[in-house]
């Protein structure tokens, strides 16, 4: 009876309401830029897979013991209003709905001596998108291994927020992307320390985040890292919860040191405040 009440209620693409367990409560913003946790209605066999336009999206057992999708909603392709993801299985795929709600990000602007940072040449453009295919790789990874942890420690000890998830960005009143991470306001050469298990999958110099790390926790969970002064890692080396990797500096576009942290989930970067319990809608 529960089951086929769930298979009528999938094909109607409902709102599913179920039992909120850990997971569920510290992640589900369900906002442009945040994170979409999906109940699969299951808690028996295998994890269930499940894609989001397209790409595959992490699945866990939450503390309740259901199977969960866990969908992070790109700041910049994600609309407001009903969504769905695609359930894989014996019987064909399922689509299950879920609401996307709204999210105002305010404006922040700021203001660049270097106008090449603005507006680069072409032989910086080359570069710039050179890099930005590497990067979209490394955040497109997908493995299969189950994040050691998913509330994730704080990469570095102390420090304000300085520039929130999300902010419409203005270098010297141009629009660009918006602030696709996390600042931490540190002293340069603080270390930066890993806040979960993970893989190292890029190290680089790159023309806009400077000395770069990126890691891989698993099941699509990539964090970023940028602006560094120093990196301790090299590429394809594992590396543990707490491990110093990198130290905070200033390379790149950067107007002084902090510690600039992406967190992205299926290739969509979200707001990393979610991931430290510190989400202000
Ligand atoms: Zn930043």
């Amino acid at each position: 009876m529960y089951r086929s009440l769930v298979l009528c209620m999938a094909l109607a693409l409902p709102m599913l309401t179920h039992a909120e367990g850990y997971i569920t409560r510290l992640l589900n913003h369900p906002v442009p830029g945040g994170v979409a946790v999906v109940g699969l209605g299951t808690n028996a066999g295998p994890p269930p897979r499940v894609t989001y336009d397209g790409t595959p999206v992490m699945v866990l057992k939450d503390s309740d013991g259901e199977y969960i999708a866990v969908v992070g909603l790109d700041v910049q392709k994600t609309r407001p209003g009903p969504a769905h993801v695609q359930v894989g299985g014996p019987q064909g795929k399922r689509a299950l709905g879920f609401n996307v709600a709204s999210r105002e990000y305010p404006a922040q602007h700021i203001r660049l001596k270097n106008k090449k940072q603005v507006n680069p040449d072409p032989e910086q453009l080359a570069r710039i998108e050179r890099e930005y295919k590497q990067q979209i790789a490394a955040y497109s990874q997908f493995r299969e291994d189950i994040p050691s942890n998913i509330s994730l420690d704080r990469p570095v000890e102390g420090g304000r927020l300085s520039s929130r998830f999300g902010l419409r960005r203005f270098f010297n009143g141009e629009e660009r992307n918006p602030h696709s991470g996390l600042d931490f306001a540190v002293p340069a050469g603080t270390p930066v320390k890993a806040p979960a298990d993970g893989i190292v999958t890029l190290v680089g110099d790159l023309f806009f985040n400077g000395k770069t790390v990126f890691l891989d926790h698993g099941q699509g969970l990539v964090t970023m890292y940028c602006h560094l002064s120093a990196i301790d890692v090299q590429e394809g080396q594992v590396v543990s919860r707490g491990q110093v990797i990198a130290r905070v500096g200033s390379t790149g576009r950067a107007t002084g040191p902090h510690l600039h942290w992406n967190v992205s989930l299926n290739n969509a970067r979200v707001d990393p405040a979610i991931f430290i319990n510190a989400y202000k809608p």
